[in-house]
């Protein structure tokens, strides 16, 4: 999948900031934000800037940015919760994905449970 910019894509519109989010940390690469929708007390997304589908596209294009989104969900669960947190990719709709640019779930501050199927 490419690296260029979606106009249709939810998550570039918010990297634009055309769309508002309660984003939480950035880097230069790198932004997280708060979940719509949250599943736990700390539910954040976390996703490189530029437009990639899914993780294993993003490692094949940019494994430095993979671990620098990695970072950053570390540094967000530090700064939110106890530094413990699921960090969660879904990739392709069976897995549950909704927004075709990728971002790691953040998910920490409480005891999680392992129900995924
Ligand atoms: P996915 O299903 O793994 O692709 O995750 C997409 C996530 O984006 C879901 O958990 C949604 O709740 C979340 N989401 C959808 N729209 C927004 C938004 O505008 N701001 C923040 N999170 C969103």
């Amino acid at each position: 999948m490419t690296s260029a910019p979606s106009t249709d894509c939810l998550f570039c519109k918010i990297v634009a900031g055309d769309v508002p989010a309660d984003v939480v940390a950035s880097t230069d690469r790198v932004i997280a934000f708060r979940d719509i929708d949250p599943k736990a007390p700390v539910h954040v997304l976390v996703a490189p800037r530029e437009h990639h589908g899914d993780v294993a596209t993003l490692a094949a294009a940019d494994p430095a940015l993979l671990a620098e989104v990695v970072q950053l969900a570390d540094r967000v669960a530090g700064d939110l919760a106890d530094g413990q947190f699921r960090f969660v990719f879904n990739s392709g709709p069976r897995a549950g994905q909704s927004v075709f640019h990728v971002h790691g779930h953040v998910l920490a501050g409480a005891q999680l449970g392992w129900t995924p199927a």
